[in-house]
C-alpha cells in the first residue's frame, strides 16, 4: 500500500484509498469500483465541483491576457493570432485539468465520508 494523500493519489488520477487503481475508465468516466482494491467510489458524487474549480483556476491564469493582447501595439492579425492561441491555450488547459479536479475532490470526497445533508426529524 502507498502512503499516500487522497489529493496526490488525486493527481495521478488513482484511487485514494490504495494509490494503485485507476479512477477512470475513459475520460471523465468513472470506476464503479477501484480495480486494485475494490473500493465503491458510487458513493461520491462531485457534480460540478471540479468544472467550477477548473473555470476559476484557468479563468484567473489567463483573463489577463484577454486585456493585454487587444491593448498591445501589435499588428491586427498577430493579435488575432494571439487570441486564437490564447483560446487554445484556455481549452487545452480546462480539458487536461477537468480529470485531475474531479479526481482529488473524488478522493476527498471518500476520505472525508462526505454525503448528502440528513437532518434527523423531531416529532411530538
Ligand atoms: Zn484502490
Amino acid at each position: 500500500m502507498n502512503q499516500t494523500t487522497p489529493i496526490l493519489n488525486g493527481l495521478r488520477l488513482r484511487c485514494g484509498a490504495c494509490g494503485q487503481g485507476r479512477l477512470f475508465s475513459a475520460y471523465l468516466k468513472l470506476n464503479e469500483s477501484c480495480p486494485h482494491c475494490g473500493r465503491d467510489m458510487r458513493a461520491a458524487d462531485t457534480a460540478d465541483g471540479p468544472a467550477f474549480f477548473v473555470g476559476f483556476g484557468v479563468l484567473i491564469l489567463t483573463a489577463p491576457f484577454l486585456f493585454l493582447i487587444p491593448m498591445s501595439p501589435l499588428p491586427g492579425l498577430l493579435k488575432a493570432g494571439a487570441i486564437l492561441l490564447l483560446a487554445l491555450v484556455i481549452t487545452g488547459l480546462s480539458i487536461w485539468l477537468l480529470p485531475v479536479a474531479k479526481a482529488i475532490l473524488l478522493n476527498l470526497q471518500l476520505h472525508h465520508k462526505s454525503g448528502e445533508a440528513e437532518f434527523e426529524r423531531k416529532d411530538g
